[in-house]
Parts: structure tokens; sequence; C-alpha cells
């Protein structure tokens, strides 16, 4: 995955969270290079998000980015390095909660865990299942 589109993806996730602007940084002439690559405020503190490819350990902030974000940090800015959508809520202290527990209406026994219940339980084949109650 290109690192553009995890920038896209982080994007669009943080665009719906109440209290939240974000931007993109723009490599222009005018931009300082090395800023990180996602900008923006979450309910008054301001947060600067370097992004890198998953999965790609060559994918790593170069020296200058290090100092950039650094010295964002010292200047009280939430910072981080994010991979992920998943990543980028952690840095902003915004983990999301974990999905829901499934558990088959047939033999009580296979449970499943996601945001959504399975279409059929591998044990007994039934295709119902109730919620765990949290
Ligand atoms: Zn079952």
């Amino acid at each position: 995955m290109l690192e553009k589109a995890v920038v896209g993806r982080i994007t669009a996730a943080l665009r719906r969270l109440p209290g939240v602007v974000v931007r993109k940084r723009h490599g222009t002439v005018m931009g300082l290079a090395g800023d990180p690559d996602l900008y923006g405020s979450i309910n008054g503190r301001h947060f600067e998000i370097e992004v890198k490819r998953p999965n790609d350990p060559s994918s790593q902030l170069t020296k200058l980015q290090t100092e950039r974000l650094l010295e964002w940090k010292i200047a009280g800015a939430i910072t981080g390095v994010a991979r992920s959508t998943d990543d980028a809520l952690a840095i902003l202290g915004l983990k999301r909660p974990p999905a829901p527990v499934w558990i088959c209406a047939g033999c009580q026994q296979y449970r499943w865990q996601s945001d959504e219940p399975p279409a059929r339980c591998p044990n007994c084949g039934h295709i119902h299942f109730d919620r765990e109650a949290a």
C-alpha cells in the first residue's frame, strides 16, 4: 500500500470525529522540508502525524523528519508516526472500542469477535448469533 493511500484513509477517519480538524500538508516550495504529512487540532490541541507505509520496515523516518517531529513535540503538539488508521487514533488517544462478541444461538459454543456476526457457525451450521452483553 502506498503512503498516499494510508494518508487518505487516516484523513477520512479523523474527519468523522467531533472536535477534530485534520489537514494534509502538501510539499510546496513554501513548506518546510521534513514537516509531517498530517496536522490538525483535536479539542484544542495541535497534532502532527508522520505517515509511513504499513508492513514495510524500509519505510522509516528520515533524520530530518525525526527532528521536525521532536520540534513539534517540544512545542507541545501531540506527535506520532502512523502506519494505519488505528495508529493515528492511538496517537490521538482515541483507540477504537473493541468489536462486539457474537455467540452462536444454536450450539451456544462458537464465539466470534467482529463488528458483524459471521454468516454461519462452523460448529453447527446455525445462522443466528446473539450479541454478547458487554
Ligand atoms: Zn453453532
